[in-house]
């Protein structure tokens, strides 16, 4: 009898939790900021019915509060930029593993965390620009020639601790070897015109206002420039397009599911939605990156600055060598 009780209340504990299950919304901790991921979740949710409660903070803060919260985190899904944010947040234990035909279809091999924890959504170029001024395309060739003595005074680049330049630097390691790469990052060091900037757009602003003729930029700010000012005296350059020499830096944003959700199913629908054709085009054209599911096109803003060859080592090797990158920037002089 007293057995029977317990197995009626057990069977009405799984109906009450089950029924909160459906009522409780899909949390999701973002580092992409709320302007670029509401008219998505909200596109995700008149379609679905599903509810999602974001956060945004910056990447670290949200690691750092995923590892403090352990399995009491509300949170289901991580969303983050960067390849090496994205590998520190497995490598720190607070992702899991999904195997989903649709994300496996969806994003590419090089796209994706080899062990699954990781998906990129969308696809951030960090290549070259120039002053169409002062330089022709023709004197352009690779980042590597960046440090040629040609460019000296005369080339402007953001601080190393940002993590975009410590993923272009960990992929030059694993394409030139450390030794080559840190006589590249030497060399760059070198041509400064000025101080290192602490953001991509101000590096913009620098070469539009003369400061210096040439950096490298991640080319959705170059399109935020753009669109507002169509004019700016400022072009893209695809560098390492011969074959031998790699190809354009990419790097993704990109997206997990939290080790302790409490609503997996669901977080992976959701991110299989985010990778699917139907949110693609909007998730990569809100803030002017290329889409990470090849099947969908770019923006006409985006497509605009031509075709190029991305490097295609798993973007995954950035977060590897981390901590080998920001050593070799730092013995370089790299501020
Ligand atoms: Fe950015």
């Amino acid at each position: 009898m007293l057995k029977h009780i317990t197995c009626l209340a057990g069977a009405v504990l799984t109906v009450l939790s089950l029924q909160a299950a459906q009522a409780e919304p899909v949390v999701v901790y973002s580092a992409r900021k709320d302007h670029l991921i509401k008219p998505l979740f909200d596109a995700y949710t008149q379609k679905t019915g599903v509810e999602i409660q974001f956060t945004t903070a910056k990447e670290a803060a949200l690691l750092e509060r995923l590892v403090a919260e352990d399995k009491n985190t509300p949170a289901d899904m991580l969303m983050t930029v960067d390849a090496g944010n994205l590998w520190q947040a497995a490598e720190r234990g607070v992702l899991q593993a999904v195997n989903s035909d649709a994300l496996e279809k969806s994003i590419p091999e090089h796209l994706q965390d080899p062990d699954n924890q990781w998906f990129g959504l969308s696809v951030r170029a960090r290549t070259i620009v120039y002053s169409t001024e002062r330089v022709k395309p023709s004197d352009l060739s690779s980042y590597e020639a960046l440090g040629d003595a040609k460019w000296k005074g005369r080339l402007c680049l953001r601080t190393s601790k940002k993590v975009y330049n410590q993923s272009l630097t960990a992929m030059m390691i694993t394409r030139l070897g450390e030794e080559k790469a840190e006589a590249v990052v030497k060399s760059w060091v070198d041509n400064l015109a000025t101080d290192v900037f602490s953001s991509d757009s101000q590096l913009l602003e620098a070469i539009a206002a003369g400061q210096c003729d040439v950096g490298v930029v991640n080319t959705y700010y170059f399109g935020r420039m753009q669109e507002e000012n169509p004019e700016v005296p400022i072009a893209i350059f695809w560098p390492n397009q011969d074959d031998g020499l790699g190809g354009v830096h990419v790097n993704v944003s990109g997206a997990g599911i939290t080790k302790y959700a409490k609503h997996p199913e669901e977080a992976i629908k959701l991110l299989e939605w985010l990778a699917s054709p139907e949110a693609q085009g909007l998730f990569a054209s809100l803030n002017h990156e290329y889409p990470a599911n090849p099947s969908v096109p770019s923006s006409d803003l985006v497509r605009a600055w031509g075709d190029f060859k991305p490097d295609t080592i798993n973007v995954a090797e950035a977060g590897r060598l981390q901590v080998e990158a920001v050593k070799l920037m730092d013995r370089a002089g790299y501020k």
